[in-house]
């Protein structure tokens, strides 16, 4: 069975000081055995919020990390840093860096190949731009993505995959729920085939684009989708809250 992950991606927002408003108002003790709730942080507040998320039952995720343990690689933080600070999740391939700081499928699976060596979890995100879409191509881009993200892997450990169609991110544009459905099917048929059923039937796999307390419940009907990346409505704590109280009923 595989247990739903609500995650939040704070993208490039808050400061230290809105870390114990942000919990308070999270409140999360009633839901954590449920569903898993994890935060993805900047990297300046990975220890400070691990502080306050730790007390809720929540988990801190990076956004981003370079695949060299170390070297010049000047604004960069590696995987051993991130290790260093106890976080066991990161974001990969997030379409944000896709877009704005080039990476590729080629950057992002030497990302998710480093994080699996060094024992964190990796969350990567995949999805269609709207020109794709529209010219019906979604699937064989997604397939691309994922299958570049995993190739030569003996195994995607504890590997997590968003579908954030990049024409629903922070966009108020959500898909509809057939419509991410239809890709979720599509990239567990592709899991199972690069690894094995069972891989796939394990695997989580998160929907992101413009998910929030409105939408999130046709979101989790449908059987493939296993939980949400939340990136606008994760910022409010009593909108991400909602989600995860939705999550977890
Ligand atoms: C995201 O940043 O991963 C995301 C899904 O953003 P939003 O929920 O704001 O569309």
């Amino acid at each position: 069975m595989r247990i739903r992950l609500i995650a939040g991606n704070w993208k490039m927002h808050k400061t230290v000081a809105d870390l114990e408003p942000y919990f308070i108002g999270l409140d999360s003790a009633f839901y954590t055995r449920q569903v898993e709730v994890m935060i993805a942080a900047p990297f300046t507040l990975l220890t400070p919020a691990r502080q306050f998320a730790e007390a809720e039952g929540v988990k801190i995720a990076a956004q981003n990390v370079h695949w060299e343990p170390s070297g010049a690689f000047t604004g960069e933080i590696s995987v051993p840093m991130l290790k260093d600070l106890g976080v066991s999740a990161t974001l990969i391939g997030h379409s944000e860096r896709r877009q704005y700081f080039s990476e590729t499928d080629e950057t992002v699976a030497k990302k998710v190949r480093a994080v699996l060596d060094g024992g964190i979890t990796p969350i990567l995100c995949v999805g269609e731009s709207l020109d794709e879409r529209e010219r019906g191509v979604t699937n064989s881009v997604i397939r691309r993505q994922v299958l570049s993200a995993t190739e030569g892997l003996p195994s995607p450990g504890p590997m997590i995959i968003a579908y954030e169609p990049v024409w629903a991110i922070g966009t108020g544009r959500n898909a509809t729920a057939a419509q991410a459905q239809s890709v979720h099917s599509m990239i567990r048929s592709v899991i199972g085939t690069r690894f094995s059923n069972t891989v796939a039937d394990g695997m989580r796999v998160l929907y992101g684009g413009s998910a929030n307390p409105s939408n999130i419940k046709d979101f989790l009907e449908q059987p493939d989708i296993d939980g949400a990346l939340v990136g606008g409505a994760s910022l409010k704590a009593g909108d991400f809250r909602e989600i995860i109280r939705l999550a977890a009923n």
